[in-house]
This record gives C-alpha cells, structure tokens and sequence, in this order.
C-alpha cells in the first residue's frame, strides 16, 4: 500500500489548527490518523487508535507533558483534535509499578488524568500508546496482516514476513496486561519500527508523524507482498439452485426470523443491510462456506458488533421459497442454540457472572445472494455489514495462503462479554418506534411528510414515496441516515410493487404502512363526470388496496405482524356538499379498513384508520379552503379552528401523532381515531 502523505496537506492542517491555539504536534496527529481511518483496509469503525506525546499547559498555566490518544466515540477517518484527549504522562507512567489493575480501576484511572474532565473516554489501549517510548504511535487492525496472524502458524509466518523490522507480540486481551506486555517487548527490540500483536493487529512508531504514519503503511505492504506469493484459488464453488430467489423476496423472511421472540406481539426486530460484491458472492457460493466461516472473527473486538459467528442459510431456490423459509429457520434455530451452549461454556469460569446477549445473528451469508448485516438500527445494520465485508476479505486472503485460524473461542468469549461492555447492557432507552421500518404514501409534503418525520424521530427507519420524486428525496434528505426517498405513483400498481421491493432491498422489509396519498376532487354528484369519479377512485380507493396488498405480502413473509393505517376523511362517514367524488372512495377505504382487519388479524397485522378534519396541508387546491373561509368573513387559521367543538386549530403533527398511537397499540384493530378537534356530525357510532 503506499504512502498518502502530503507536505502541502500536513502544512495546511497545522496552519488551520494553529488559528485555534492547537499545536503542531497535535495536527499533524488529526493529519495522518485521518489518513489511516479512511482507508478501510487498515480501520473499521472505530477499529484503531492513535497518539501522540506532547506538552501543552494545564488549567494553572504549568506545561505537562501529556498523551494525546484517541478518545471512545471518535473515529480516526474524521477525527478533529478534541477526539484526541490529552492526559497527564507522568502519572500514566506511574501505573506501570503495578503487577495487575482491573479494566475498570484502569478506566476511572485514566479520567483521572485528563487535563479536560470533559473530555470523552480515552481509548482502552492508551496506556500501550503510554508505555511505549516513541512520540508518535499508530494502531491498526490491518486486513492484510489479520490474513498472516490468524493462521495455525501464524506466529512463524509473521517472523518470516516481518523479520527484524517488527517484533511479536504474542495475544493478551487489550489492556493493562498487554500494555505492560508490549512495552517490554518493544524495550527489549529498541531497533524496530512497529508491533505485530497476534490475531489482533498492528502496531508502528516513530520520531514524526510521517515516520510512524510511513512505517505502518510499509509494514503492511510486507503482508501484502506475502500475501499475493503461492496463492491458491479459493473458493471450490457449490452447487446452487438455477433460479435464486431475489433479494425482495429473501429479506423479509430472514427478517422475521432473526426477531425475536417471534410469535410476541411486539417482537424485538432487527434492520438487514445487503451487501453483494464480487469478494463477497464468491465467499458465499463457496462449498465449504460452512467451515471457514464458522471458526470465528479476525480480530476479537469485532464480536463485540457481529457475534463471533455469522448465520448461514441455504441457497433460496425461487420455485419454493417455503422450502428456504422452512431451511433457514432450522438453522436460526441452531444458531440460537449454539450462543446459549457457547454462554453455558464460558460464562461464570473466570470472574463475575455474566449477562447473557441475545441470540439473534448481526450477519446472514446467502449463498447465491450475498450478505446481510444485521442491527438495532440502520446504522448498527451497517457497520454489521462494513465488518462482514471486512471479514470476508481476511478470510479469504488468509485461506489462499494456508488455514485460517483465529482465536480460541475461549479468547473470543472474554472480548465479547469482556465487563466493560457488560456494564453498558441495559443503558440507554431505545425510541418506541426504534427496529421498524415505516413507509407513508404521500410523503412529499403535508401530513404524509409530518408523518415521516415524526415516526423517524420515534427511531422508525422510514421509506418516504411520492408522486413528486423531487419532493420525496427531500424529505428523506431532510431526515438524513435511515430514511429512503422513492418516487411512486401509487396509482400504478407495478410501481409501488417496485417501492416495496426497494424498501426491502434498502431494509430488510416493513413493519408499519401509513396509506395517505389522497386528494380531494368535487362535483355535484348527480352532474359529475364519470372521469373525475373514476380518477378520484383510482387515488382514494384503489391505490390503498394495492399499497395494502403489497404491505401484507410482506407482513406475513416476515411473521412477524405488522400495523396497516390509513388516512381516511370526515366524508368516509360525513358527506359534505359537492363532495361526492371524494367521500365515496374514501367511505370505501373506511371498509377495506375493517376488511384487512377481519382477514388478517391472525397474522397479527392490525389495520385502523386516522380520521383527519380541516388541517391545512395544500390538499385542498385552488383557494377552496381561502374560499370558504371568506364566506364566514375568517382567516384560514380561524376557520381550521372555530368549526369544531374543541376550537382548537389541528395541526399536522396531531395527525402524525395519531399514526403513531395506532401503529404502537398492538391490541387495537378496526378502529377509527377522529382527529378533527371534536365534528359531531362525523362522529362514529
Ligand atoms: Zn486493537
């Protein structure tokens, strides 16, 4: 790999920081770490770490010197200099006359020592950075070197790789034992340029930043020279059906296997990322999938986000996706059965009694498909897929130039229930909405958009569809990660098929539909034209039906329920004058409402409908709501709230409200929720 660095970019980092009283020792570590986290052959979200030792004054005027040292929560791609907490040196040092310190003895430790208490967590290897004698450290989990360490003889081909240029650290959980561990093995190699530590990563240093930065880069090219020598093909390809099933199809019912447990009413659900590069179907499609994927991570805090094994199914033939659903719970079933066998075998042996995680897989191979990460929320799905992507890339270099072989699973047990990730389980609520994806029809603008909004705020994933494509990407803009905008004429049946299947793609399915797009058409009923009936049917009638077919295909592929909502009118029940063409579509829905409810309350998909009156949303086109409201000699806004018994204005995110009340009442089915402010003549009996 080469060297990135660049005179003219390190001096403009320093002069940019220097305008904020930050030194240069400090830029010029913001400058290279950046270097090394945006290379995802080196770093994974957050898989590394960086310092540097400088001087800088405390809060009395007096200059320390000071570890700067990447801090919990940063990430080195685009880490700034407050991601890199300073601490006191010397008194870091003073740790080292201990002959064992607890990781949580050690983590108060180091708060103890920052110069800022404001400062986030420094990393849990800052005191290997401080141990170690060189100004500037750099840390990485190096695919390239994971490929040489994690083999049965891993320790003989570093030594050959490497040479004199690195001495071996041999594999010792991350913390005050291997950093006592690694300083003495760099003080007893004075001469060399970086650390291999063993089935775990890499470590380089030196006098500058460009040194260390340049030592690790070169390093790492050695791994890959080695890597590139002997090489046999990998993988023998197995025998896959003629036609896979698509992704579509596939998702939802992986879907609604890995929630858990299934049959609850509210499942504690998971959000699937798809992955299918070249690298990636051929590891999946390979014969022996089953073996090399299931000897464990490459790196152990990678089972901290994926699990130490990833889920395998069959390959989904398209003919007889029962069959695969059939298959692939079979073997959820045993996984989960594995992590509780796994838990019983490792838990209590040393120290204090563990909590036991969920079963539920972070990745799925497919062969003949691709990957799915899997995670709480979108970004959890992905960083699942980022790391399966990066496993699949160790693996199979490690398995053309011999074995690979990871970490005993003892090992791997201590990471994944180490007590300091332990002490996080159970903090931190999660939204009531987290785990679902929700799409809204009519997304774009008004109530649709209101909606989608304040369901991603809830911690839905949302799939925002609009006519206006423009309209629909802005919105989804507008929420940022987790929210996909999609172009759709729900009046064309193909088209929202297509949506629904981009939402599954995107996701892994849907949990919660909010059927709005509407519009009001009027006419005198008895002169009204057919066209303008039949148009308004198109769009207030039929268009729920094809959304909702869509939405329950998917909902019983998961098995998982779901929840059905529609936006229906005061004038499903209410008729208004001229307003014919719009109340009777809409009194339509008001029954398709309480079909959907009869014919799939045994899935467990509820269907209930929001009755909205007088928000000024832009559905009423042309001035008819100026119009009217003129004629009582009103404002808009006067208007919208003195019609009802409340005189309350209501507004969009009532309404949104609402959908959101519904799609939590799990319990709650064929009901109509007025949100109007009080209209008597449209009251349900
Ligand atoms: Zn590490």
């Amino acid at each position: 790999m080469k060297s990135l660095w660049k005179d003219a970019d390190a001096k403009r980092l320093i002069a940019k920081y220097a305008r904020d009283g930050i030194n240069k020792d400090v830029a010029l570590r913001v400058y290279t770490s950046r270097l090394l986290g945006n290379d995802a052959r080196l770093v994974l979200h957050g898989g590394g770490n960086t310092s540097v030792k400088t001087t800088m004054k405390d809060v009395l005027g007096v200059k320390r010197d000071v570890l700067c040292v990447k801090g919990s929560g940063w990430d080195l791609g685009d880490i700034e200099p407050r991601g890199l907490p300073a601490l006191r040196l010397e008194d870091l040092l003073e740790l080292r006359r201990l002959g064992r310190l607890s990781d949580e003895d050690m983590v108060s430790y180091q708060r103890g020592c920052l110069l800022d208490a404001t400062s986030p967590n420094p990393s849990v290897e800052t005191l290997l950075h401080a141990f170690l004698p060189h100004k500037f450290v750099d840390h990485t989990h190096s695919t390239a070197v994971l490929a040489i360490t994690d083999q049965a003889n891993g320790l003989e081909l570093s030594a050959e790789v490497f040479g004199d240029r690195a001495a071996l650290v041999p594999y010792v959980m991350p913390g005050f034992a291997l950093a006592k561990k690694a300083a003495e093995i760099a003080e007893a190699n004075p001469d060399v340029e970086g650390l291999i530590l063993l089935k775990h990563g890499i470590f380089s240093f030196g006098d500058t930043a460009r040194e260390a930065y340049e030592r690790m880069t070169s390093l790492v090219t050695l791994a890959e020279q080695r890597l590139g020598k002997g090489r046999r093909t990998v993988f023998a390809a197995a025998v896959l059906p003629k036609n896979t099933a698509g992704v579509a199809e596939v998702a939802p019912i992986l879907r609604g296997l890995v929630a858990s447990p299934r049959d609850d009413a509210d499942p504690a659900r998971m959000v699937l990322d798809f992955r299918n590069t070249k690298a990636i179907r051929n590891y999946v499609d390979g014969k022996d999938l089953s073996s090399y994927s299931q000897r464990g991570v490459v790196t152990p805090d990678h089972n901290i986000r994926i699990k130490n094994w990833p889920l395998v199914v069959p390959a989904p033939d398209a003919g007889d996706l029962a069959k695969f659903a059939r298959a692939a719970g079979k073997a959820q079933q045993k996984f989960e059965d594995r992590c509780h066998k796994y838990f019983a075998r490792h838990s209590g042996k040393r120290g204090a009694a563990k909590t036991e995680l969920d079963a539920q897989p972070r990745v799925i191979l497919v062969p003949g498909l691709g990957l799915f990460g899997v995670g709480k929320s979108v970004a959890e799905a992905a960083v699942a897929a980022d790391l399966a992507e990066n496993t699949v890339a160790v693996i199979s270099d490690a398995e053309a130039i011999g074995r690979f072989q990871p970490l005993s699973e003892a090992n791997l047990f201590d990471m994944e229930y180490w007590s300091l990730e332990q002490a996080k389980l159970g903090k931190g609520a999660e939204k009531p909405l987290a785990r679902r994806v929700a799409l809204i029809t009519g997304g774009g603008g008004g109530i649709g958009q209101g909606t989608a909004e304040a369901m991603a705020a809830q911690g839905a994933a949302v799939v925002v569809l609009d006519r206006d494509a423009d309209a629909a990407h802005a919105v989804a803009a507008g929420i940022g990660a987790g929210a996909l905008g999609i172009g759709c004429d729900v009046t064309d049946a193909q088209a929202v098929r297509r949506a629904f299947d981009q939402a599954c793609k995107t996701f892994g399915g849907i949990d919660i539909v909010v059927s709005n797009a509407g519009a009001a058409w009027q006419g005198k009923i008895g002169e009204v034209s057919d066209k303008v009936l039949r148009q308004s049917f198109e769009l207030n009638f039929f268009a729920h039906q094809s959304v909702a077919q869509n939405a329950v295909r998917v909902m019983k592929a998961q098995g998982t329920g779901g929840a059905l909502l529609f936006n229906t009118s005061k004038q499903a029940v209410n008729p208004g004058p001229d307003f014919g063409p719009y109340g009777l579509p809409k009194a339509a829905t008001l029954f398709l409402v309480r079909q959907y409810a009869l014919e799939y309350g045994a899935d467990g998909i509820t269907a209930n409908a929001v009755n909205a009156d007088r928000i000024n949303t832009g559905i009423f086109a042309g001035g008819m709501l100026e119009d009217r409201a003129a004629a009582r000699g009103l404002t808009v806004e006067q208007y919208l709230g003195d019609g009802n018994l409340l005189k309350r204005e209501v507004k969009v995110a009532d309404v949104a409200q609402a959908f959101i009340d519904l799609a939590l009442s799990r319990k709650t089915t064929a009901a109509v929720l007025t949100v109007d402010g009080g209209n008597i003549a449209a009251a349900l009996r």
